[in-house]
């Protein structure tokens, strides 16, 4: 009996009778981060980390949850768990597992630098490792945080000079809490979307310290905007609320953003290449600090990592998981674009190397055409709809 088995409702341990981050409704499950992907609605009893907890019940609603702290430890028929940062998000943890000197960890998603909000990722020694790989190729390479964040204030700067407002398109738990404190200093006022602001205020509440920010409310006069940064979810893009900002420029905060061709499709002013999730360095960095012997490789580029991987003379192998490509890729246009990326990287490595992004850009075959449409069907709405929706 393997200590995890890979089932159609999720990650398995039978010795402990939990799942880890499950897609159907189950009696016991252990969850990384409460993005929706990895937390859904319906099972009996959540486990989760201390910072989990409010944004799942906020997101959930009502249920049987248990929080802890990270490295406290759980033990279910022998078997012991605790969680530890993963630097993805507030509350985001990866899960250690342990039963009768066998090591396996569950990455949930992870980033490798340090934010400041979401805990200083953790490498855990382990004897099987299970990794994310949302940006598992060699052309994501993030610059650091600091150097974005000045580029994000600069771009402020000159909309100001125009009379603009900047809206920023950051999806609305991680990604909207990030990079408030560096626009906080960038306007007078940061006014959010509705859904930015019920995750602001649950955090606000759970005792995490975050700038101030205004609800945008359907009555405010439009010259209130002038010159300020509203911050909005991906749904709010093109839309009706999105008008009342006019004269606008958008500014789209995503790791897609490190391929220029996903700004053009965004129809976006500029793009931010600022991640929530680890880049192929980082990727790469953290599953030789876990020493696993075993390395499986779930939502992502995962074809190609565990191909590299396997090619560097460590064990992996791909698991299929329903967790899609989390909030930072769960939108259409970006399956588009990563199926494209993807069909890309085949061809880069056929022709053994050359410029990156160049062929990130323009390895649009038909091919990936016709899996940019199935990806994006699996991929359509799975999120906005439920947790952006709110009109405001
Ligand atoms: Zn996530
Ligand atoms: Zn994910």
């Amino acid at each position: 009996m393997s200590l995890i088995e890979f089932t159609d409702k999720g990650l398995y341990c039978p010795q402990g009778e939990f799942y880890i981050d499950p897609w159907r409704p189950v009696a016991r499950a252990v969850i990384t981060h409460a993005h929706s992907y990895h937390a859904r609605a319906g099972s009996d009893h959540y486990l989760c980390h201390r910072l989990t907890k409010p944004l799942l019940e906020l997101r959930l609603g009502p249920h049987s949850f248990q929080a802890v702290e990270w490295g406290e430890a759980v033990f279910l028929n022998g078997v012991r768990i605790s969680l530890h940062p993963a630097g993805h998000i507030i509350g985001s943890s990866q899960i250690r597992i342990e039963y009768k000197d066998e090591v396996w960890v569950i990455s949930g998603d992870y980033k490798t630098e340090d934010d400041g909000l979401s805990g200083k990722f953790e490498p855990i020694r382990c004897h099987t490792f299970l990794t994310e790989s949302t940006f598992g190729l060699p052309i994501y390479n993030w610059k650091p945080q600091a150097d974005i964040f000045s580029s994000m204030q600069n771009w402020v700067a000159g909309n100001q000079d125009r009379g603009k407002t900047s809206v920023f398109i950051a999806y609305s738990l991680g990604k909207a809490q990030r990079i408030l404190s560096c626009l906080s200093d960038a306007a007078d006022t940061i006014y959010v979307h509705g859904a930015v602001w019920n995750v602001h205020q649950t955090l606000v509440d759970a005792g995490i310290k975050l700038p101030p920010v205004v609800r945008v409310l359907p009555d405010m006069p439009r010259d209130l905007f002038r010159g300020q940064v509203v911050i909005a979810p991906s749904s709010a893009e093109d839309s009706a609320w999105m008008r009342r900002f006019t004269p606008l420029g958008v500014g789209v905060c995503s790791g897609w953003m490190q391929v220029r061709g996903n700004m053009r499709r965004r129809n976006a002013d500029a793009g931010f290449a600022l991640s929530d999730h680890a880049d192929w360095k980082g990727l790469l960095e953290a599953i030789s600090a876990t020493g696993a012997e075993r390395v499986f490789v779930t939502h992502g580029f995962q074809a190609t990592l565990s191909r590299y991987l396997n090619e560097k003379g460590i064990w992996a192998a791909e698991v299929k998981t329903e967790y899609g490509e989390d909030e930072e890729g769960g939108e259409p246009v970006v399956a588009e674009a990563a199926a494209e990326e993807e069909a890309s990287m085949e061809a880069r490595t056929e022709k053994g190397i050359a410029d990156e992004e160049a062929a990130a850009e323009e390895g649009a075959a038909n091919t990936a055409e016709e899996a940019a449409a199935s990806t994006a069907e699996e991929a359509g709405g799975a999120d906005d709809g439920k947790e952006e929706g709110d009109a405001l």
